[in-house]
């Protein structure tokens, strides 16, 4: 697996910090059959114990060494003290809707993930077009506007209409992609035929993103929590980071919420 970063003196320095980090609790797959590449990580709730992280990375893309610094930058955020959770708080109206929102969650947490590593992806001398999966967006906005105005909009309707301008933004932003701001422009101007106060909440994302809070490991758990709060999303629950050992495996550090 990784001798796809094998030409690339630059990518030693973060091979070497995920083994030192992970040990052998870092796993790699790949295969030409994986539909993209993507890293996991496995550990148990309750009590909280490590597992293992996993990559998979799909192989016979134009981009295998690209897609790999990619997911191993998200690992290396880990070793770099940014934390994670285990679940979300959803009450008793949004319980329906639980596993809608742990996609968007997921989702948003991913986005905010790559606005971290995107310029250290970039300092290994990759291209910016390369960073993430650049794909039009899979609903038509204007029709998706118009079903939803017709229906009435269910709960987690406004977060949807909030991730999806984020994915456009973000493509557009950090992958180079002109036209991905013109779709992020496109999902203001429909989602605000369902929900008025849509343009003013995205002003608000721009302005979270241009404080930068998420950017620091110590601030990022209330910076997320802003977000989610912005994009009226449950709390997410359970904030873990994980703590290094010498020469051993992580162990999970439970985070007091309010901690921050
Ligand atoms: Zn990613």
């Amino acid at each position: 697996m990784l001798r796809h970063l094998r030409s690339n003196r630059n990518a030693a320095a973060l091979v070497r910090g995920i083994f030192n980090f992970y040990g052998d609790t870092v796993h790699f797959t790949e295969d030409a059959s994986l539909p993209k590449s993507d890293y996991q990580l496995d550990y148990d709730s309750d009590p909280p114990v490590w597992r293992q992280a996993v990559v998979r990375l799909q192989l016979g893309t134009a981009h295998v060494r690209e897609s790999l610094a990619h997911e191993l930058l998200h690992l290396d955020t880990f070793r770099r003290r940014f934390p994670t959770y285990r679940g979300i708080e959803a009450n008793e109206g949004l319980k329906p809707y639980k596993d809608d929102l742990i996609r968007l969650v997921t989702e948003l947490r991913n986005l905010v993930d790559h606005e971290i590593i995107q310029s250290d992806f970039l300092a290994l001398g990759y291209s910016e077009k390369l960073f993430a999966r650049f794909a039009p967006p899979a609903v038509d906005y204007e029709k998706e506007a118009k079903k939803v105005e017709a229906s009435g909009p269910n709960p987690v309707n406004f977060s949807v209409w909030c991730l999806e301008y984020s994915k456009n933004w973000n493509t557009s932003r950090l992958c180079g992609y002109p036209q991905a701001a013109e779709w992020a422009e496109s999902v203001r101007h429909w989602g605000s035929r369902v929900h008025p106060d849509l343009p003013a909440v995205i002003a608000g994302m721009h302005q979270w993103l241009e404080k930068g809070e998420f950017r620091d490991p110590t601030t990022f758990i209330a910076a997320f929590g802003d977000l989610l709060q912005l994009m009226r999303l449950p709390r997410v629950v359970g904030w873990f980071a994980l703590e290094a050992r010498l020469a051993k495996p992580p162990v999970i550090w439970l985070l007091d919420e309010s901690e921050g």
